[in-house]
């Protein structure tokens, strides 16, 4: 990833990509107190454009924020910014990661003296784990590791340290042969994927974990007023339990770079056996709620659908 070419946005000033260094004594490198977020453009009709910038980039101010770490960067700057991204390193369809991190003025949990930093990549991404994975869904293994308590630490930040959590998770899933994990919060409850939310189908009502462990994830905002508004689909958030997404009609996962990926079996449990679901690695039917979503969603996305252009802002 770092010996390539291109630009990196650091602080105000433009970085040749593989001059974008940090010392070892970067504070974030050893504690983990940092945030990211990870965001997606597109190429549609109108050319090249962010997909909910604002709201990205108001959740990284606002994680920020709540770790205490005071960003030199206005909001309308970092959007700015992430245009520029764009445009200068000529990418239509690409995901970027602004990230904020602490310097390395000091070490120590008083953190006392720092410079506090963004930076801005980008750089082509196309689907997060294959074409056949977005057709035919995933298999997944619910976590022994729980997700994050609200008392230990900050859910709705994307702080970088939580990720070591959703690696501990992910990675047991795909030792043992899966290709994601469902993680439960600390009383049980289903929260999420390793970085991706999930929802689940039941009698033509959708289902999600209400954001108490979960991140509030704005593809799962997106999916949610999608459903409502477009499809007349009633969602409800609430607690949830493992056996619900067992029995499931259908269930799919919603994230910036998973867009929305089938839930096709969970813990060797076939979902949506009831509403006659498909061999596991024939594609979902094009007439299920998933594939339905899935449609909008990449029109959405592309600014083709008028009610939704507003989630759009131009490179
Ligand atoms: N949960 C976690 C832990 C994540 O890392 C992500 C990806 N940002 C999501 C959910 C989905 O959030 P979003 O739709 O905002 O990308």
């Amino acid at each position: 990833l770092y010996d390539r070419d291109g630009w990196i946005w650091q602080d105000g000033e433009w970085l040749a990509w593989r001059e974008a260094k940090v010392h070892v004594f970067t504070h974030t490198l050893h504690y983990g107190m940092g945030c990211f977020e990870g965001v997606r453009a597109y190429e549609g009709e109108q050319g090249t454009a962010l997909f909910r910038v604002a709201e990205h980039t108001r959740r990284l101010a606002e994680s920020a924020h709540s770790l205490d770490i005071p960003l030199a960067f206005s909001e309308e700057a970092l959007i700015e910014a992430q245009q520029e991204c764009l445009r200068k390193n000529q990418l239509t369809n690409a995901y970027l990661k602004p990230t904020v991190f602490l310097g390395a003025e000091g070490l120590g949990l008083r953190a006392k003296g720092l410079s506090t930093h963004v930076m801005i990549a980008a750089w082509d991404l196309g689907p997060y784990l294959s074409p056949q994975a977005t057709r035919c869904g995933l298999r997944a293994l619910t976590s022994s590791w729980a997700r994050h308590h609200v008392n230990i630490s900050l859910c709705r930040a994307k702080t970088s340290g939580h990720y070591v959590n959703s690696m501990l998770a992910l990675n047991t899933a795909v030792k043992a042969g899966f290709d994601e994990t469902i993680m439960l919060d600390p009383e049980g409850y289903v929260a999420e994927a390793s970085a991706a939310n999930v929802f689940l189908l039941r009698d033509g009502v959708l289902h999600t974990p209400e954001v108490t462990s979960c991140l509030q994830g704005i593809t799962r905002d997106s999916v949610i007023q999608l459903a409502r508004e477009a499809l007349g689909i009633e969602v409800r958030e609430r607690r949830i339990t493992r056996d619900e997404l067992y029995t499931a009609d259908e269930a799919f996962l919603t994230g910036t770079a998973a867009e929305i990926l089938p839930l096709r079996e969970l813990d060797g449990r076939r979902i949506g056996v009831r509403a006659g679901a498909p061999a596991v690695d024939a594609p979902i039917p094009d007439d299920s709620v998933t594939a339905r979503l899935q449609r909008l969603y990449r029109q959405a996305v592309r600014g083709e659908l008028a009610a939704f252009k507003h989630w759009l802002t131009p490179a």
